[in-house]
């Protein structure tokens, strides 16, 4: 079997990484000329781990990498005051992984250690598609071109292989924007440097931080209103610290600080996109953020790409052709993925409500919470598992062998 992935990313790495162990043939194609360390933190949590520890990635990962010890801890904007804490000592116990926090490069470094090298081929961006009965012929803006039984599509929030293939992309301007910094470790107080992931909750926006790369920096993401008719989405845009700084103007004095520490801070405006209905079309595959761009919110955009590549791999594996395996990760990842999805949109609403009642009520429902167990949904899913599963319900001989057709432009209504 042979398989083009499109998109050197998380998820397309370990997509090649995955299906290179069970003897797939796997070629990676990568728009950058070189994978750069771009990106800041972030959380892999035990559904994720558990995936990359089958990969064999934790070992090089955890070098760089800290264990959580509180996962989320919820803080009110103006004083400090902990309205929930998860307590990550019985995690490993309850879920066999703890959650830790990573640099996004030393994520990629970990997985570009896990693929065949000769595999990757950078500088190539895809610039089109074609199916026919006989594969999948995809075209590069260098000219180049590849064959191959299925295609990957792993690139990332602005996938043109997803453009191609349901139109436009559904995106609505989310009302906020993202700031993110990373700050250097000697430039803050200790008590920056515990793994937590600590959120500051406030009226129309919320802050994150929490350390990476073995406490050498501290991670800080934030979001605020956007600006009317703000819409670039990338996470190379820049913004000023003095208007990040202003943002969070009265504060409590631990954000206060937090922020003066910052000198380089990007911003850019969040797309929220409806769920759609199906990843497969034939022999193209889509998966990680080309398939289910999600709010940030919940911390999985990466946790969910690897939970699709390992998904992925697993029903290659049981199944031994690609209908099947196609079918059963489409009946496997689209309602797990959309209910993330969900998750992280509702979260808009719930950790920026005015203070009030609402407000008031939404802290005593935190405080009557067991959050560890909240997340049991989240943490205890094994995606190998369930995609085995899904091929087993398939094996009723009525789901399809073969590709059922050549055409590769499908309509669909995906809220956009
Ligand atoms: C530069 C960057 C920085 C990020 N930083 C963070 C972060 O700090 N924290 C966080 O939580 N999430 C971050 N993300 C998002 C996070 O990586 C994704 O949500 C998640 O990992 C899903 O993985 P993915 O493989 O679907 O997408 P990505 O990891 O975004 O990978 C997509 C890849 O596809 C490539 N690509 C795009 N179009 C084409 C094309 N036409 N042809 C060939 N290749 C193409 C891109 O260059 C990219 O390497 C970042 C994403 C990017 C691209």
């Amino acid at each position: 079997m042979n398989a083009i992935v499109v998109g050197g990313g998380i998820g397309g790495l370990t997509t090649a990484a995955f299906l290179q162990r069970q003897g797939v043939r796997v070629q990676i194609f990568e728009q950058a000329p070189e994978i750069q360390p771009v990106g800041a933190g972030i959380v892999l949590a035990p559904n994720a781990v558990r995936l990359l520890r089958r990969l064999d990635v934790m070992g090089m990962l955890q070098q760089q990498a800290l264990k959580v010890r509180t996962g989320w801890q919820f803080r009110r904007w103006h004083n400090g005051q902990i309205l929930l804490a998860q307590d990550m000592d019985e995690c490993e116990s309850l879920y066999g992984e703890a959650a830790w926090l990573v640099h996004r490069a030393d994520l990629l470094d970990a997985l570009l250690a896990a693929v065949d090298k000769d595999s990757l081929h950078l500088g190539h961006q895809c610039t089109n598609i074609e199916q026919s009965s006989s594969g999948v012929t995809v075209t590069f803006a260098n000219g180049a071109s590849t064959k191959g039984e299925v295609l990957v599509a792993a690139d990332g929030i602005h996938s043109a292989v997803r453009r191609q293939l349901i139109g436009q992309l559904g995106a609505r301007d989310s009302g906020l924007c993202a700031w993110r910094a990373m700050i250097p470790r000697d430039r803050l107080p200790e008590e920056f440097l515990s793994p937590t992931q600590t959120l500051w909750l406030g009226p129309g926006r919320h802050l994150v931080h929490y350390p990476v790369s073995a406490g050498r920096t501290i991670n800080v993401v934030a979001f605020t209103p956007a600006q009317p008719g703000e819409t670039v989405e990338s996470w190379s845009a820049q913004g000023k610290a003095e208007d990040f700084q202003a943002e969070f103007a009265g504060w409590d004095g631990m954000v206060g600080q937090l922020l003066e520490a910052v000198t380089q801070v990007g911003r850019w405006s969040v797309l929220d996109r409806t769920p759609i209905s199906r990843y497969t079309y034939d022999r193209v595959v889509l998966l990680g953020d080309a398939a289910h761009p999600m709010l940030p919110f919940f911390a999985q955009g990466a946790g969910q790409a690897i939970e699709d590549a390992a998904a992925l791999a697993a029903s290659v594996e049981l199944a031994g052709d690609w209908p099947t395996a196609l079918t059963a990760y489409d009946r496997v990842r689209v309602p797990r993925t959309a209910q993330v999805q969900q998750a992280s949109h509702s979260r808009s609403e719930v950790n920026h409500l005015p203070d009030g009642p609402d407000q008031e009520a939404r802290d005593d429902a935190f405080a009557g919470q067991d959050p560890l167990r909240h997340s049991d949904w989240l943490y205890s899913y094994d995606a190998q598992a369930e995609a085995k599963q899904a091929v087993l319900a398939n094996d009723d001989k009525t789901g399809p062998r073969a590709f059922s057709r050549k055409g590769s432009a499908v309509q669909e209504n995906n809220g956009g």
